[in-house]
């Protein structure tokens, strides 16, 4: 109804045209946004390097710290290997950076440890085994390989001595696992990838970066070599670009290598500006509806309203009116206005446009309005029906112009003896006119329709073909029975009317109430023939 879903479609369209430039800004504004957190990428990188080079160093220092309370201990000297199990075991369960600790033998065999498998196994062939008894400080040795466990770790030694004499050589090997989520905590940005290589480039631990498999290329090899710690790879910031930075780490032959691909960065940003552009776009539907649930509301709700009464006055109700007031002053006007167009309507649809009264259509209404009274009540009105004697010999006299003005002139009079508002003075047709009266008494009837004969008659419209020479009226009436038809009604008192006609016009013939048995009727009738 109303193209309703057209109106529909329409503020749809507006608002997401209206959407049009926030969405082209959101645009702009992510990749300016993007622009400049890909600008900090390179900056962050750095940081996190000398970051994890300062973690690293703090680390190696508490180990370091560590070795030399070990090595205070009085009771190393003469320590059997159940305590001295005992003591690393205790000592193990409070270092959580650390994965082994033991104490080797000068012979280089392990007497404790808190990895039962490295017990009585040989390390004196290791470096940090030598150099830690060639020294007084404890010393590291690089990322090695485990004999026990086969992982990665990193390796300190210090020689526990009595005098000149080396009593154990404690070891203690820094968890690599530790290391790499040290390492990984150092980082600022959430989308890295991070690495333990060693100086020619073959990837010794963790995460590779895309497109590496167990070592750099030669180039970015020779780079790494070239730089020590910085930017390997600053990104350029265009399609598959990334920013790759390593640091040395101190007191070791290796690197961490670091990187981000910008894709990650972009496809973030580009997320996130998705999401955005979604929750307007639902902010937006949810504007939507309010603005169609206000139009419903203060526009469409009036139009509907207009349209049910045009509707039910098309199928013949004309007494149907808007009755809502409408919150729009406009459509408050709207309302009145085809109100008034409809009363002035049903006006005139009832009304005989020549003389000004009912027409035929509002008589036959009105009639039926009366029977149903009657029956429902037993309410009794009178049927009238009125005919200008000898018009056709008036028309043919004076033309029908002056034919016309007549029937007014008599539409009138008639008009004049129905005066309460359930009763109706109608012309039904050509120069025959009807009342419906609501007096049913014999004698006051007479004398009613007596005295509308003569005003008639005293209007005295000049007329050369009439034995009275004016314009006179025969009537003949008929009370209505309950069980009436309205045409049955209406015959009874046209008869009546021929009757006064054949009685020589310009008379009053009826059947008041009381003689209106059939048999009465069709003697009555009779006399007409
Ligand atoms: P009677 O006395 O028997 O009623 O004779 P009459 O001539 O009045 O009856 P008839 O039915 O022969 O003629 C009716 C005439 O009424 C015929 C027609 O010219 C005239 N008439 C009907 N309607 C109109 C109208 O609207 N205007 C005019 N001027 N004349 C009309
Ligand atoms: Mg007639
Ligand atoms: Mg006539």
């Amino acid at each position: 109804m109303f193209g309703l879903l057209k109106i529909r479609i329409v503020i749809l369209a507006a608002v997401f045209v209206g959407l049009v430039p926030f969405v082209a800004s959101e645009i702009v504004r992510t990749r300016a946004d993007m622009a400049q957190q890909l600008g900090e990428i390179n900056q962050s990188i750095l940081t996190s390097l000398r970051r994890n080079q300062k973690a690293f160093i703090e680390v190696r220092l508490e180990v370091e710290r560590l070795s030399e309370t070990i090595a205070l201990s009085r009771n190393l000297r003469s320590i059997s290997p159940e305590e001295c199990n005992e003591s690393v075991a205790h000592l193990l369960a409070i270092q959580q950076k650390v994965e082994r600790i033991s104490l080797l033998r000068p012979d280089g065999v392990a007497f404790c440890s808190t990895d039962p498998r490295a017990i009585g196994v040989y390390f004196g062939d290791r470096g940090y085994f030598s150099a830690a008894l060639a020294s007084t400080q404890v010393v590291w040795s690089d990322f090695i390989l485990s004999r026990i466990t086969g992982k990665r770790i990193l390796q300190s030694a210090k020689a526990i001595r009595s005098g000149d004499r080396v009593d154990f050589v404690l070891t203690i090997a820094l968890n690599s696992t530790y290391l790499r989520q040290l390492s990984i905590e150092q980082f600022t940005l959430p989308l890295t990838y991070g690495m333990l290589l060693d100086i020619d480039g073959n990837v010794l631990d963790g995460g590779a970066m895309p497109g590496v498999e167990d070592r750099l290329s030669e180039e970015t090899t020779k780079r790494m070599a070239e730089i020590g710690t910085g930017l390997i790879l600053p990104g350029t910031y265009g399609a598959g670009d990334e920013v790759f930075g390593v640091a040395r780490l101190p007191g070791s032959a290796n690197l961490i290598g670091y990187g981000v691909t910008t894709e990650a960065v972009r496809s973030a940003a580009t997320h996130a500006m998705i999401e955005r552009l979604a929750l307007v776009g639902l902010v937006a539907l949810g504007l939507v509806a309010v603005v169609l649930g206000l139009l419903e509301w203060l526009v469409l709700r009036g139009l509907r309203q207009v349209v049910h009464v045009a509707e039910r006055v098309a199928a013949g109700d004309w007494t149907s009116r808007i009755t809502q007031t409408p919150l729009l002053p406009d459509l408050a006007l709207v309302g009145r206005s085809v109100n008034m167009m409809l009363d002035s309507l049903e006006a005139s649809v009832n009304t005989d446009a020549l003389t000004g009264l009912a027409n035929r259509r509002a008589l036959d209404r009105f009639l039926l309005a009366s029977l149903n009274r009657l029956k429902r009540h037993n309410i009794g009105f009178t049927v009238v029906m009125i005919d200008i004697d000898a018009f056709k010999a008036f028309n043919d006299q004076y033309g029908h112009g002056t034919g016309d003005d007549v029937l007014q002139v008599v539409g009138a009079t008639i008009q004049r003896f129905a005066r309460r508002t359930d009763e109706i003075a109608a012309r039904y047709g050509g120069e025959e006119f009807t009342l419906i009266l609501t007096e049913t008494d014999p004698e006051k009837l007479r004398q009613h329709l007596e005295a509308l004969r003569r005003a008639v008659e005293a209007v005295a419209i000049p007329h050369y073909h009439s034995p009275h020479a004016v314009c006179t009226v025969s009537i003949g009436y008929a009370a209505a029975e309950p069980d009436d038809s309205p045409l049955a009604a209406i015959s009874r008192a046209d008869g009546c009317m021929y009757l006064a006609k054949n009685k020589g016009r310009n008379r009053v013939e009826g059947l008041p109430e009381g003689r209106q048995d059939r048999e009465l009727f069709s003697r009555f009738m009779t006399e007409v023939a």
